[in-house]
């Protein structure tokens, strides 16, 4: 009996035919190296490499400022991260305070979008839960539209009652003003267990909580390589984050999530400085400590600095010389994801699908080590929750992967393609394990201050968010003197009652 075609369907077969000549020429595939914190090329003056208008406070890279006088702050890493950060130090500091920040590359660093075939898609950060309060806040403020792209997603979990049920104390408590030096206190606010979950893996808590082996070697295990390329040994607080993108309630940044740290940015009317900053040199100034920030077009002296990168690998980016202490003891291993953009037919035969129709728009792998960790469907991120798919055209995927893709495998993945885009991030995620080592602390030095140190919790814009938001916090707090705000002891005092 022969069977009925869907909607769709016979173009798509028509299209294979056509197209099954085309894999066997070399298809031209673009590999872009993205680093966290190695050089991007800089962006033309207006627009950025996708077209997204910049913010146009750009400072010439080669002034030198000599114009300081009331405080002065600098930001290095223009991200979610130093952008959030300069936002929330323009409303502590207010409009006096001069706050530069520092990006080497393009604003937004693991916010970035792809250009495949003349249409944009996000190639780092894309997903944002509908609980992600200070996302959806700069979203709205900045006149933003959002996306739905997920209603297709995969809902491999439901225990949300489980996990992060004190997350909303944050954001009382910094409405509230309070700071915390560290990570592990900050955390501890939200919620009394949260910071043991630093300690234990995933799959202990998930075990003791009664959770069964099978569901933690399969859809687990599947959900931590999609979003971090690990596996269920991962620290349990990051783990409970990455499971936050198996649910249905996500959305993303209509135009690119980057348009939200380009939009805080140029609201916070801060300058941004487009130039690497080499080195960060502790002064003594009349008694003040004052930090020389030095690239090699500026010098200038500021009051405080703000890291909003990460350090990883066995040495930082940037060097802090004079200090009595060495700036961050440890160093932290950082995960490659190399993201693979494709335009083509998925080989849906070989997963077991009769037609092409059938094969999902997300696959993820159970199996540790193997040459994929997902497949997914992409929607370009110009298109809204009112999408329509043009069934005439190729669909494209974004393969994860630990190492880049050969010809084999992308033939083991797909009948045929026409577009191949390769973003490698050499530097996604920290490397997350259980110990009881501490985290680094927000407050490196006197005046010093380091957002990232949250990444070692959980990477994920939120997160850096909070964090960002925490360390203007502690800044002000600490140039004002207010002590009191920094460190209170809000679990059990006003952690579990209305603020
Ligand atoms: C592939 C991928 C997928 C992800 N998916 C999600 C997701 O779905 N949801 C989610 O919430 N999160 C996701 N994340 C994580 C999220 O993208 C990051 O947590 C977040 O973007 C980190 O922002 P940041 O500002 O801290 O760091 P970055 O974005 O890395 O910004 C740091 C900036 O500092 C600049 N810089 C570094 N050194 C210097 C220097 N010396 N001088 C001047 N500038 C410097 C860099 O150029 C960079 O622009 C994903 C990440 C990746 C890589």
């Amino acid at each position: 009996m022969q069977r009925v075609k869907k909607e769709g369907e016979v173009d798509l077969v028509i299209r294979r035919n056509q197209i099954t000549k085309l894999q066997r020429t070399t298809v031209r595939r673009k590999v872009t190296d993205r680093l966290a914190t190695t050089e991007q090329p800089p962006c033309d003056a207006g627009n950025d490499t996708d077209g997204v208008p910049v913010p146009d406070n750009t400072v010439t890279a080669n002034k030198t400022r000599t114009d300081v006088t009331s405080s002065a702050i600098a930001v290095v890493g223009g991200g979610i991260s130093g952008a959030s950060t300069a936002f929330f130090l323009r409303q502590q500091f207010g409009e006096d305070a001069v706050i530069d920040v520092y990006e080497k590359g393009e604003v937004g660093g693991r916010l970035a979008t792809i250009n495949l075939d003349s249409k944009l898609y996000e190639a780092g950060g894309s997903i944002i839960h509908e609980k992600n309060a200070y996302m959806v806040n700069f979203t709205n403020l900045l006149g933003l539209e959002r996306r739905m792209p997920s209603d297709e997603h995969l809902g491999l979990y439901n225990g949300e009652e489980m996990i992060f049920e004190g997350s909303r104390w944050i954001y009382k408590h910094q409405a509230n003003g309070l700071a915390f030096t560290t990570p592990e206190r900050l955390l501890e606010s939200m919620d009394g267990d949260l910071m043991a979950y630093l300690y234990y893996s995933l799959e202990e808590i998930l075990s003791h909580e009664g959770f069964s082996q099978q569901f933690i070697n399969e859809f687990v295990m599947a959900a931590l390589k999609c979003n971090y390329g690990q596996t269920p040994e991962i620290q349990a607080f990051v783990g409970i984050v990455s499971l936050f993108g198996a649910e249905r309630k996500l959305w993303s940044v209509k135009g690119g999530n980057k348009r939200v740290p380009i939009g805080l940015l140029e609201k916070s009317n801060v300058n941004l400085i487009k130039t690497k900053v080499n080195t960060v040199t502790l002064e003594q100034v009349d008694e003040k400590t004052k930090y020389e920030v030095k690239s090699n077009e500026v010098t200038n002296i500021y009051d405080m600095v703000i890291i909003a990168t990460p350090f990883y690998g066995n040495e930082s980016d940037i060097s802090f010389i004079n200090f009595p202490e060495p700036i961050i003891g440890s160093s932290h291993l950082y995960h490659r994801t190399v993201a693979t953009f494709v335009r083509g037919l998925p080989n849906f035969s070989k997963f077991g699908y009769k037609t092409l129709n059938e094969f999902p728009e997300i696959v993820l792998v159970t199996k540790d080590k193997f040459f994929f960790n997902s497949v997914v469907k992409l929607h370009r991120v110009d298109v809204g929750s009112e999408r329509h798919e043009n069934k005439q055209e190729l669909p494209t995927w974004k393969v994860f992967s630990q190492q880049p893709l050969t010809d084999e495998e992308m033939l083991a993945l797909f009948i045929s393609y026409e577009d191949v885009e390769v973003v490698n991030w050499s530097a996604a995620y920290p490397h997350y394990s259980s110990s009881e080592d501490n985290l680094p602390s927000f407050r490196l030095a006197s005046q010093l201050y380091y957002v990232n140190t949250i990444e070692l919790a959980a990477s994920c814009m939120e997160m850096m968010a909070i964090a960002a938001h925490n360390v203007a916090l502690l800044a002000h707090h600490d140039w004002t003197g207010k002590v009191e705000l920094v460190n209170p002891f809000v679990y059990g005092e006003f952690g579990r009652q209305e603020l």
